[in-house]
């Protein structure tokens, strides 16, 4: 579907692309069906156009470059306009404000990082939320993110998809391989003509 055919008046209140779905959730069988550098450029592009022609709030799913995005064409990279763009956007809620309770009990951060983090059937949500490792992490992701990413200066407000890393590299703090703000150094010739 082109972005002009997204007719306004005829919209949900939201819509959700999810940059990495659908996905069997599976380390092995998400890395497959992650979107590379140059899809998820044209995704956000296209979002980006879309949300132009519609009341419809765009919010992408595994997609967080979608507001560095905007940022940067309006040449924000930095001071009080940058603050207040983290103030409102934050970015992956993977462990901040999402997490996948699994049928079985197991508490992931979302669904794409296959890490249990405890199980609600031994323990109260409430404890697992506040007290997981893996969870005071990605809280603390500004701090301990890598390589790109840990650079970056719309961490804050992005933080890169936590769960195509996990998908991809197997640690869910490593620098997004599908970022087009600031593409991982080998992997620069991935990005889509525009
Ligand atoms: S380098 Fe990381 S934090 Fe910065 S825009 Fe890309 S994915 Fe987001």
């Amino acid at each position: 579907m082109r972005a002009t055919e997204w007719k306004a008046g005829t919209n949900p209140i939201a819509w959700k692309p999810a940059g990495d779905s659908p996905c069997p959730r599976s380390r092995s069988s998400c890395a497959p069906a992650a979107l590379d550098l140059g899809a998820n450029e044209r995704l956000i592009h296209f979002m980006a156009e879309a949300q132009r022609v519609t009341h419809a709030i765009m919010e992408p799913v595994a997609g967080p470059q979608y507001w560095p995005f905007l940022l940067q064409r309006a040449r924000i990279s930095g001071g009080p306009l940058l603050r207040l763009g983290e103030a409102v956007f934050h970015g992956c809620s993977a462990a901040r404000g999402f997490v996948y309770i699994k049928p079985n009990g197991d508490v992931w951060p979302c669904p794409f990082i296959e890490v249990s983090c405890g199980s609600v059937r031994e323990k109260p949500f409430a404890s697992i939320w506040s007290t997981a490792p893996v969870f005071h992490d990605l809280r603390r992701r500004e701090q301990l993110l890598k390589g790109q990413c840990g650079e970056c200066e719309y961490r804050r407000l992005c933080g890169g998809c936590r769960g195509r890393d996990w998908a991809i590299t197997g640690d869910y703090l490593a620098e997004d391989p599908s970022c087009f703000i600031h593409p991982p150094e080998d992997d620069g010739q991935h990005r889509s003509e525009q």
